[in-house]
Parts: C-alpha cells; sequence; structure tokens
C-alpha cells in the first residue's frame, strides 16, 4: 500500500513527504479509505500504531478551507494527547493552512477565547474544557461535521462520561463520527452504539 493509492491532494501528499510518512501504517491502510467516504468508524488500535494520522489525514483533506467555523472536534483524554494530536494535525495540514486550536484545562480561558474567534478548521481538546467553551459560547458547533472520540477507553476510565455525552448531545446530528480505543469495555460498546450510525469496525 502507498499513501498515494487514495485520492490525497497535492498540499496533503507534500506534507506526508515532509513528516517522512513514506508508507501508511496498518491502521491507516484500513481507516483512510473509510474515513474519506465519510462512514462511521470503530477502530481498536493502541497507541504507537500511527492512529492520529489515520484520522488526521482524511480531516485534513476533507474540511473545507474557506468554513470560518471549526468542521472537527476531536476529545482526547489528556491535555499531552491533545497536544500531540493539535501538533500532528498541524503538520499534516500545513500546506493546506489548516488551523488547528488545542483546548484543555489550567490554561487561560480567555486566550482560548481569543483563538476561537479566528477562523479555526479543527479544535482538539479535554471533555472539561471543551464542555466549559461549549457552555460560555465560546465554541461554534453548528460547522461540525466530524467528531473523534480519541483513546475512549482512557476517557470513560478517567470519569469523562457525562461531559462527552453532554458534548456529543450539543453536535449537529449530520456528522461523522470515529471512536479509537484499545480496549472495548461495556460502556465504550455502549457508547458507539448510541452515538454511532453503523460504523465500519476495524481491529489492528
Ligand atoms: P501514534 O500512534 O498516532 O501516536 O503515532 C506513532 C508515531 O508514528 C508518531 O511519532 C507518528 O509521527 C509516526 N507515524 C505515523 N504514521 C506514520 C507513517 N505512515 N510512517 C512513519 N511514521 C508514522
Amino acid at each position: 500500500k502507498n499513501f498515494t493509492d487514495y485520492p490525497l491532494s497535492e498540499e496533503i501528499m507534500r506534507a506526508l513527504s515532509g513528516l517522512g510518512y513514506e508508507t501508511p501504517t496498518e491502521v491507516q491502510t484500513e481507516v483512510i479509505p473509510v474515513a474519506l467516504g465519510k462512514k462511521d468508524l470503530v477502530v481498536k488500535s493502541q497507541t504507537g500504531s500511527g492512529k492520529t494520522a489515520a484520522y488526521g489525514i482524511p480531516l485534513c483533506e476533507l474540511v473545507d478551507w474557506n468554513e470560518n467555523k471549526p468542521q472537527a472536534l476531536i476529545l482526547t483524554p489528556t491535555r499531552e494527547l491533545a497536544v500531540q494530536v493539535n501538533e500532528d494535525l498541524t503538520n499534516i495540514g500545513r500546506f493546506k493552512r489548516i488551523k488547528s486550536t488545542p483546548l484543555f484545562g489550567k490554561h487561560p480561558f480567555h486566550m482560548q477565547k481569543a483563538e476561537l474567534k479566528q477562523r479555526t478548521h479543527m479544535v482538539v481538546g479535554t471533555p472539561g474544557r471543551v464542555l466549559d467553551h461549549i457552555e460560555r459560547g465560546t465554541l461554534s458547533l453548528d460547522r461540525i461535521a466530524y467528531l473523534v472520540i480519541d483513546e475512549a477507553d482512557e476517557m470513560l476510565n478517567m470519569g469523562f462520561i457525562e461531559q462527552v455525552q453532554s458534548i456529543i448531545g450539543a453536535l449537529p446530528k449530520d456528522r461523522v463520527t470515529m471512536l479509537f480505543s484499545a480496549t472495548f469495555p461495556e460502556d465504550v460498546a455502549k457508547l458507539s452504539r448510541k452515538y454511532m450510525n453503523q460504523p465500519a469496525q476495524i481491529e489492528i
């Protein structure tokens, strides 16, 4: 398999070369074509498998640069992962000039609020702070077309289930949802049944 097997723009291909990504990893091979087809996805994979780029590449490809409001929301259990994912998305979307904004606690709210007033294509954050922005009206959700729930098992282990459900409940129904998890305890399976539309199941 090769990245040229997928309908990716020159801007994204150039970014992948720059990052030294020569061939897709296993999870990328499975996820990229399905995500580009805008189908819901449940993926069982570990950190280190290249899962961030597996959803990051299709998201960077699919978002419309001309739209001012956020189009993709990525939820992560920790601020460390939010920072890492934000960096990866920024790198992959570099030549398309994709703007990604990280949102996490213990960081000044007003600075994030100011950033959200600028054009941002994607938002990556932890559930508590994302919900904060939603409740205070500083994060617009009406153009969100893509939701990624990353490390879903960790997120639920950390007690974020209610926040995650509140966030999903506030999103447009017409969207693509992708869930990534290393394990599938019953509450993760329940989340996917409740909020996803006949997702493709991928196990790495
Ligand atoms: P992740 O599982 O998303 O944390 O990614 C693990 C590591 O693999 C990161 O350092 C990525 O930059 C790297 N990576 C992701 N995709 C590729 C690829 N296709 N080729 C080489 N390295 C990659």
